[in-house]
């Protein structure tokens, strides 16, 4: 039977169109949410995706401000930005696209950062929040998966998630969120020795390290969900996930594509983190 494929488009038009008309109806009361982006230098990825966040506040309707400064900028003049955009009514997001420029310590301006405008949720007292279970602002990526997984009506709990990867802005925080949807969660990385049998007892698979189409078919338990973060720019200029999709699909159950998969759900989940800094900032919650 062919996998059912979860559309991250789909499901992130769906979480826009609830975002919308809650930002009208906000507007209709005079409160309106904003977001500040700042991109430090040339990189072209980052320009596209600084794009196209300014294009999602556009259409939501949000207050937006771009930021685009000079590869030589200095760590002081964007820490001096980024205190400006904290004591700004008008911000309630503050999103620095990263990676940053080798003479900025990227961890000193994430830090800067007010932690109730920190949309990205990289800032320690977010992390920490996370950790212990309390409210927090969620990373997008991570919080998108969730999302995805939700709204696909798969249960998690109970079930043996296995997320390979485990960086700080994916791996670590989608298995704390997993563990909270009260999933069994096993972590791989890059010195676990017998992953291919871990992986294939996963009711869910989340992957999320980089290497395009990495994991095939022989990782996936018949009939698991498969989640793929990996978004890596092949040399014919196509994206490619984590995971070889094509022979994946043939064992898997519901499947993310890429791209259409997580992709989308990031930045939806950016400007639904926006949403909610702004509702608590103007006391609306
Ligand atoms: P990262 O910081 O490079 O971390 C990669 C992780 O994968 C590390 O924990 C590493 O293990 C592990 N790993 C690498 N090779 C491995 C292997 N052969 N076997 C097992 N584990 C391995 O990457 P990231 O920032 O988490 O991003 C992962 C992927 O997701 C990338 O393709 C990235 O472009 C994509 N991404 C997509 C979105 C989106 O919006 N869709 C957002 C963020 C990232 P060690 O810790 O042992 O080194």
């Amino acid at each position: 039977m062919a996998a059912t494929i979860i559309s991250g488009k789909q499901i992130s038009e769906e979480i826009r169109q609830d975002i919308k008309q809650e930002v009208d109806k906000m507007k209709a009361e005079g409160f309106q949410p904003g977001l500040a982006v700042v991109l430090v230098g040339d990189d072209p990825a980052s320009h596209v995706y600084v794009r196209n966040k300014e294009k999602a506040c556009h259409d939501l309707g949000y207050y937006s401000e771009v930021h685009r400064l000079s590869a030589e900028t200095s760590q002081e003049e964007l820490l001096e930005m980024v205190h400006k955009l904290n004591n700004q009514d008008n911000i309630h997001g503050i999103l620095v696209q990263l990676p940053l420029p080798k003479q900025i310590e990227e961890k000193a301006i994430i830090n800067a950062i007010s932690p109730e405008k920190d949309v990205d949720g990289f800032h320690p007292i977010n992390v920490g929040n996370l950790v212990i279970g309390d409210d927090s602002l969620l990373p997008c990526t991570p919080a998108g998966v969730i999302e995805m997984i939700k709204r696909t009506g798969i249960e998690m709990s109970g079930k043996h998630a296995v997320v390979i990867g485990r960086s700080n802005i994916v791996g670590k925080p989608v298995s704390l969120l997993l563990q909270r949807e009260n999933a069994t969660v096993t972590m791989c990385h890059s010195r676990t020795t017998n992953m291919k049998e871990i992986a294939r007892q996963a009711d869910i698979l989340v992957v999320a390290i980089g290497r395009a189409n990495f994991v095939d078919a022989s990782y996936i338990k018949p009939g698991a969900v498969v989640i793929d973060v990996g978004m890596n720019r092949l040399d014919t200029g196509k994206l490619a996930g984590d995971v070889d999709f094509e022979s994946a699909k043939e064992v898997s159950g519901p499947i993310t594509p890429v791209p259409g998969g997580v992709g989308p759900m990031t930045i939806t989940m950016l400007m639904k983190n926006t949403l909610v800094a702004a509702r608590r900032a103007y006391g609306l919650n």
